[in-house]
């Protein structure tokens, strides 16, 4: 092979419909951005991946995309060079997806992200290997997930109702459940929680635990608790949880937490960059961290985190935002091929109804997804598909993720603020 050098890029920015799911934050909105990256190489092979799709990722994407042309496909060191040299001058504004403040370092790891891992498929396609071939091999040749549980209305307020129906309480939650375990075969299941006043939540835990004896529960109230609240809950689920997420803002109220619980406390929020890692581990704020080649900079640093968490004896699992199937490869990729990644990884996929792959490479068995077995990530882009999202895209309107206002439509006076119990 002579050489697999960068060529140019495109990058689509796609919306796709969102249910009306309920967070500490607000809700979804219709629609939930994503941008389709291409790499384009001499060889005539093209990478490809999925990243966020809000006007500031678009921004800097485009931004170090002209800064790639002449790249060596293999250069992944080069790729953050470039990235960082074209992305240093600007203000931080962190893409809407993430969390935490935003920092320099954020934006450059979510950019590299996007385009190491177009490489990472380009380079498999070039070798005729899986990507997770290139990241050490497969530890596992089935990725476990876990069932993604949301509070939700019945649809967005003025449409008619979507197919998934209303879970705004313990019945509604375990119906839901059941319909993600008898659909997908989820052997564990996590609750999207800080919505409902907590004991609400302690009951639809405790309603799960008695319709699901054998699954690992987790609840994520995304830090809408004070440390008082979170002491509550935690005291009412202990030994009933597999792990709680973020319970309560920031490192030190975390650490407060885990202080007075032996429940294992997990985090995206808290500790979302290498910045973070240390601070994080010397107060005991967490005992598990949920990665995301997204935000933590592609594959090979999500690698380094799991090292970390290894040698820190930290458990690691793995967070999503709203994702389609060139990002679930990804992920299946990553989990496959990291040997320490041993909880089920989330996903939002159930929730999405459009997609812009086509169908068959990557599908859920048992509530795992088997790795492709095709070159790089193994799936295709649906050309037809990717047009149709895009016009939708231009059509829509939205153009950063924003919960707030959908919920004002319903509560005037929402504000989002945290912790709100
Ligand atoms: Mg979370």
């Amino acid at each position: 092979m002579s050489g697999l050098t960068v060529t140019g890029t495109t990058i689509t920015p796609i919306a796709v419909k969102d249910p009306p799911l309920l967070n500490s934050v607000g809700v979804h909105q219709p629609f939930a951005l994503r941008s389709i990256v291409e790499v384009h190489t001499n060889a005539g092979i093209t990478g490809l991946s999925e990243a966020y799709g809000d006007d500031p990722t678009l921004a800097n994407l485009r931004a170090a995309a002209a800064a790639l042309v002449g790249l060596d496909a293999f250069d992944i060191n080069g790729l953050g060079r470039r990235v960082a040299l074209a992305l240093g001058q600007v203000t931080p504004d962190s893409p809407t997806e993430l969390v935490g403040a935003p920092s320099v370092a954020k934006t450059v790891a979510s950019t590299v992200s996007a385009f190491e891992v177009a490489l990472f498929d380009a380079q498999g396609r070039a070798l005729g290997r899986r990507v997770c071939d290139l990241l050490g091999g497969a530890v596992r040749e089935a990725v476990p997930f876990s069932g993604y549980l949301f509070y939700k209305w019945a649809g967005h307020p003025g449409q008619e109702p979507d197919r998934f129906g209303a879970a705004l309480d313990p019945d509604g939650i375990v119906a839901q459940a059941k319909w993600l375990v008898d659909t997908y075969g989820f052997g564990s299941l996590k609750l999207k929680g800080g919505v409902c006043p907590p004991d609400e939540e302690i009951a639809a835990i405790r309603a799960l635990r008695a319709a699901f004896p054998d699954h690992p529960l987790r609840l994520d109230p995304n830090a809408n608790w004070t440390v008082q609240t979170s002491h509550h809950v935690a005291g009412e689920l202990d030994g009933v949880l597999e792990y709680l997420e973020d319970p309560t803002p920031g490192i030190p109220g975390m650490a407060a937490v885990a202080a007075r619980t032996s429940l294992p406390l997990a985090t995206n929020m808290c500790v979302t960059s290498f910045e973070d890692v240390p601070d994080g581990i010397a107060q005991g704020a967490v005992q598990i961290i949920l990665s995301d080649h997204h935000f933590w900079g592609g594959f090979r640093a999500s690698q380094k985190l799991a090292g970390i968490c290894e040698t820190f004896g930290l458990g690691l699992s793995m967070h999503s935002n709203t994702h389609l199937g060139l990002s679930l490869a990804a992920m299946t990729h990553l989990a496959a091929a990291t040997p320490n990644l041993t909880y089920a990884c989330d996903t939002h996929s159930p929730w999405q109804t459009e997609e812009v792959i086509e169908p068959g490479a990557v599908r859920f068995v048992d509530g795992t997804v088997p790795v492709p077995p095709g070159p790089g990530l193994g799936v295709t882009l649906d050309r037809d598909a990717l047009a149709r999202l895009h016009e939708q895209y231009r059509e829509c309107g939205v153009r950063h993720r924003d919960d707030i206002t959908p919920m004002r439509v319903v509560h005037p006076d929402w504000t989002g603020k945290r912790p709100r119990f």
